[in-house]
């Protein structure tokens, strides 16, 4: 099983459409090593996640936190996969030679060209020319790290170029979402642009598969292989059941947004997961009324209750954005796909049929 471990409430920047409540707290080190013994307690290996506010202002509890891992896979003979999460800007050669090491996967928020807009210091500097230096860095190093790129309606229309600066850059994997929260307003004029520039993207994309070169981008994968294979429940994280957040003072929740919301705490890294109270949390869950009728409800991202509480405020509820951003994605991925079928059978076959 995964578990996410919130260093630290604390971040050195301040995005715009950050949803993140900043706090001066982090977690202490006893508190990592409870929740390593849990992560290798559950299931046939460990996954740890490093996750913040931003991680990499407690570098040294994650150098702890790979030694006493190496110490508990010794000793179980269990296996344990490393993630990370970070706006990137704290990334340095050491960090990233111990990472290689270790086999971490790192996920740098990088939102390309929209970068200097959306991604800064409190004193409003922009973050894209560190992060570009870092990024080559990190791709030299670790080719398969990937980019995180967060869609504000702010900067709509630079998606396409972003995704092709970061290509450019050398990522490979990009996963691609709109910004959601109260900080961000998406009116239908922002969503048209949206639905303009996710077209535009889907161009690169069919250009660099044509080119038999290797890209993932999540959206349009995604949708393409949940299109062939079917909605795969499995995947999702299911408010605790596959991927767990620890909070910097050890408590277990459904997820990273309930954080805080006693309803929804599974217990903490001292006395172990609450199954109880995540069987009770987990019978709440149901479909949204507003999609009982759809016939895209099985390739919607409908059932994310983490997402429905930041927009609505009610996990069983989805907001007009999200099915919105979910109807045009799914036909434009659809569009896409079929295109890609036709002209390149084979090469769809062995990219979307294999695991
Ligand atoms: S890096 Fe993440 S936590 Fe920090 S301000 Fe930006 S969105 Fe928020
Ligand atoms: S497209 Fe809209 S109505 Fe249909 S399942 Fe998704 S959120 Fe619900």
């Amino acid at each position: 099983m995964n578990f996410t471990l919130h260093l630290t409430e604390r971040c050195n920047l301040d995005c715009t459409y950050c949803v993140h409540e900043k706090k001066n707290s982090d977690m202490t080190e006893d508190i990592v090593y409870k929740a390593c013994d849990l992560a290798f307690s559950k299931g046939s290996f460990a996954g740890i996640c490093f996750f913040g506010g931003e991680p990499l202002l407690r570098k040294d509890l994650i150098y702890k936190a790979f030694d006493y891992c190496d110490m508990l896979s010794e000793k179980t003979g269990k296996e344990v996969r490393y993630k990370m999460t970070t706006n990137g800007t704290l990334l340095d050669e050491e960090f990233i030679r111990k990472a290689k090491e270790k086999n971490l996967e790192i996920g740098m928020s990088f939102d390309g060209t929209a970068q200097d807009i959306c991604r800064r210091y409190a004193d409003g500097r922009g973050t894209q020319k560190e992060l570009e230096h870092i990024a080559k860095i990190l791709l030299r190093e670790m080719p398969l790290s990937y980019a995180m790129l967060t869609l504000s309606p702010d900067a709509v229309g630079k998606f396409s170029e972003s995704v092709e600066y970061l290509y450019s850059l050398g990522f490979r994997r990009v996963t691609a979402t709109i910004a959601y929260g109260k900080r961000v307003c998406w009116t239908s004029e922002k969503l048209a642009v949206l639905e303009k520039e996710l077209r535009k993207t889907a161009l690169f994309y069919a250009r660099i598969f044509a080119e038999g070169k290797r890209f993932f981008l999540s959206p349009f994968d995604a949708k393409i292989r949940e299109c062939i294979s079917g909605y795969n429940p499995s995947e999702r994280c299911h408010l605790g059941y596959r991927q767990m957040p620890v909070s910097t003072e050890g408590r277990l929740y459904a997820c990273t947004q309930f954080i805080g919301d006693e309803n929804y705490c599974f217990g903490d890294v001292f006395s172990g997961i609450d199954t109880a109270k995540q069987t009770e949390v987990a019978k709440k869950s149901r479909e949204p009324v507003e999609c009982k009728e759809c016939g895209l409800k099985n390739r919607c991202t409908n059932s994310c209750g983490c997402l429905n509480r930041l927009e609505t405020g009610n996990e069983n509820t989805v907001s007009p954005v999200q099915c919105a951003y979910e109807r045009m994605l799914i036909e434009i991925a659809d569009e896409l796909g079929e295109e890609l079928f036709s002209k390149y059978p084979e090469q769809f076959r062995k990219r979307y049929y294999s695991k």
